[in-house]
Order: C-alpha cells, then structure tokens, then sequence
C-alpha cells in the first residue's frame, strides 16, 4: 500500500453488496485502478464517485488488491455534457473506449490528458461527433493497430484520392485499386480527413468543420476500422447506433 495524490478521472463505478461501490478511476499517475467505496451513499465520496468526474485524488494504492480514495480536492464536473443526451452517449463511450484500450496499473499520462481534453472541448460545445472520430482514430495504435492514412501502401505517394484496402491495411492510390478488388470504395475525402486527423492539434479544432454526409462517411468508415482490426463491441457505441437511429425516425421529412 502506498499513498499518492493524482488527477483521475471517474470511468464507471458499480454496485457491490449492499450500499458499497466499486469505482474503476483512470488517474493520471498511476494508470487504471479499481477503488472500493463502502456504504457510497453515507460517504463523502458520493458526489465525486460519478462517471466524467474529474478530481485530484488523494489514494492508497495497491498492487494486489483494491485501492481506497481518502481525500479529493478540485472536483470538475462537464454539466453542459451531462446535460445533453446526445453529448454524454458520446462522452460515455469515450470512456469505455479507454477503459478498453488499455490495462490497469498500466501509466499512460499521454492518454490521460487527451481524454480530459477531448472532454474539454465537448463541453466547450465543439462538434462531439469530430472530437469522437479523432479520439477513436489516435486511440488506434494503443490497441496496436498502426494504419497510415498518408501514403499509397505500394507505391508510397502521397496527396493522391486514395481508396482503403482492408486486406492490404493500407491505402491504395488509383494505380494500384486493381490490388485489391474489395477495396473499401472510399470518397477519397474519407482517408484525406483521416490523414489530417492523426496529426490533428487541439487548437485547430476548433476551426474543424463538417457536413452531416462527410461525418457520416467518416462514421461508416471508422466502424467498418473498428470491426475488421480492433474487434471490440462496447454497449455504449451501440445506444450510440441506436440513438442515431432515433434520431432519424424523429427528424422532420426535409
Ligand atoms: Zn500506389
């Protein structure tokens, strides 16, 4: 057991035995952690036990078993996320996402800090459906799928309407489509987007814009990535599918 004080933000917490929680924190210096909280609704912790909490934690770690919280301070809430259904679907499947992505006790500081960005910016009011496909994107490689989405696969051209090869995992310029006659029949504005993605800086976000059809694309796409190289079926990205769902059904006949 070792005490630590450290950022950490709330992924999910649960129900064990009767009034007690656990509660899983993503915190910044000592990586993924599962924290048991007894009697949660008596304790002081309760306010701070929520998911998309983000606090400084005061902590006993350990290695082997459960970790405990003893004190937090500079408790940060995302009301405008919570408050929107939409947003916090998006903002809870970010978080799943992570929690997947990678293994308790395991530091990523680097990850850390682009989660609670990426939350900042939601609340912020920046477009969720974007910072989503850009968190999912950059989140790849630490699922250990590498995709470059700059350079012809064979050829190694760049700046050329590219189209996806899934067998190949690369893209291929309109000299070598015929590689693969499965190819992914991308708008090439898809692979494009995704290129500037990757190497994306959080203040030109803010500058990002995107029609419906394109994030659509994107959307179909970054699925279709999902499925084929990382396998993961998260029941938050589902209420996400369905709430799209939803929404169409409810949208006005334009
Ligand atoms: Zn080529």
């Amino acid at each position: 057991m070792q005490t630590k004080e450290s950022k950490g933000i709330i992924l999910y917490n649960r129900a064990y035995k009767e009034s007690d929680r656990l509660v899983k924190i993503f915190t910044e210096e000592a990586g993924k952690r599962m924290f048991f909280v007894k009697q949660a609704p008596q304790s002081k912790l309760q306010s701070v036990i929520q998911p998309l909490t983000v606090a400084d934690f005061i902590m006993t770690i350990s290695d082997t078993g459960l970790s405990y919280i003893m004190d937090y301070k500079s408790v940060r809430a995302y009301p405008k996320i919570s408050g929107d259904l939409f947003s916090l679907s998006y903002a809870t499947y970010l978080l799943a996402l992570t929690d997947a992505a990678i293994s308790d006790k395991v530091l990523d500081p680097h990850l850390f800090a682009f989660l609670v960005k990426t939350l900042d910016l939601m609340e912020e009011g920046l477009d969720y459906e974007v910072l989503t496909l850009i968190f999912e994107l950059q989140l790849l490689d630490r699922f250990g799928v590498k995709l470059n989405f700059h350079e012809c696969a064979i050829c190694h051209r760049v700046g050329l309407p590219f189209d996806f090869s899934h067998r190949i995992a690369g893209l291929l310029c309109p000299d070598h489509y015929q590689e693969d006659p499965n190819r992914s029949h991308l708008d090439p504005n898809v692979p494009y987007l995704l290129d500037q993605f990757q190497a994306v800086r959080f203040e030109d976000l803010k500058t990002i814009s995107l029609k419906a059809d394109m994030k659509k694309k994107l959307r179909v796409f970054m699925d279709a990535i999902y499925d084929d190289f990382v396998g993961i079926r998260l029941k938050s990205k589902q209420f996400i599918d369905d709430l799209e769902k939803w929404g169409q059904i409810m949208k006005p006949e334009e």
